[in-house]
């Protein structure tokens, strides 16, 4: 699924390609995205309106409204979005599709039912998401401090995986970036965040930042699967700069050890046994 890079990126080119623009038609040719209006409400609230700029709060991509309302977009695990001309064929899974007054459209594609499309005014959204108003920290919204994040990890008195993978703590960071992450810092998935040196706190909240910037920077990952594309349905570039993630049996870029698979906690994590402590 798509994590805090590659959202943000998308993001960056939703901002880009779709703000200051209106919004002629709406199709809703799909059956699972928007569940949470009827087609009608959905087209009839965003029909009209000129989109402003893009926020991110967490995941979940919010479209300002001229008329004060928001296109909210959660692409979940399988959702994904492209900028089209009319004229392109409709791909079978394509969901909804934004028509703007000066041509091109935003088509919301999903063939695994995960997306979740509405248009919510700012109070509606928060009581439809309510972990919206428990979101953690944001790398991307805000410099977050190295105090603050140490802070955090003492507090929460949990796994390390568990701890990245807590949208309540940092928002976010699947599978593929914690195991990057804890790559990067060379600490193990179930150390306990409370029981770190704070040389090693140091070195986790650095690679924190670094992964996901780095990620960002190179338009996020694209995995085997192909699933993740920007608006463009461009790949990321990011794949080849992963250090763990699905490399076991090949050695550590670090300390030339092998990159092993184990299942914990219900999931595969990649990890170097020799450098990762
Ligand atoms: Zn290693």
């Amino acid at each position: 699924m798509p994590e805090l890079p590659e959202v943000e990126t998308l993001r960056r080119d939703l901002e880009r390609e779709v703000s200051g623009k209106r919004v002629k038609t709406v199709d809703v040719p799909g059956r699972t995205a928007v569940t949470r209006q009827t087609k009608k409400q959905l087209a009839s609230r965003l029909e009209g309106t000129k989109l402003g700029s893009v926020a991110r709060r967490g995941l979940m991509l919010a479209v300002k409204l001229d008329s004060g309302e928001l296109l909210v977009i959660d692409l979940g695990g399988t959702g994904r979005m492209r900028k089209a001309s009319a004229r392109e064929a409709m791909a079978k899974d394509t969901q909804v599709a934004v028509s703007f007054t000066q041509g091109g459209q935003l088509r919301l594609l999903d063939d695994g039912g995960e997306m979740d499309v509405w248009v919510a005014t700012p109070e509606e959204l928060l009581e439809g998401v309510p972990i919206l108003g428990e979101l953690g920290l944001d790398p991307f919204d805000e410099p977050i401090s190295c105090t603050t994040f140490a802070h955090l990890l003492l507090r929460r008195r949990m796994k390390l995986r568990q701890v990245l993978g807590d949208p309540t703590a940092v928002v976010g960071i699947g599978p593929v970036y914690t195991d990057e992450i804890l790559h990067g810092a060379g600490l193990r998935h179930e150390r306990m965040s409370n029981e770190l040196s704070s040389q090693e706190m140091r070195r986790l909240y650095r690679s924190l930042v670094e992964t996901l910037h780095e990620a960002a920077k190179h338009r996020g990952t694209t995995l085997a699967d192909g699933r993740y594309t920007d608006l463009a349905g461009k790949r990321g570039d990011h794949g080849s700069e992963l250090q763990v993630y699905e490399r076991d049996g090949k050695a550590c870029y670090r300390c030339r050890g092998v990159v092993a698979k184990a299942r914990i906690g219900g999931r595969q994590v990649y990890f170097c046994p020799s450098c990762q402590t």
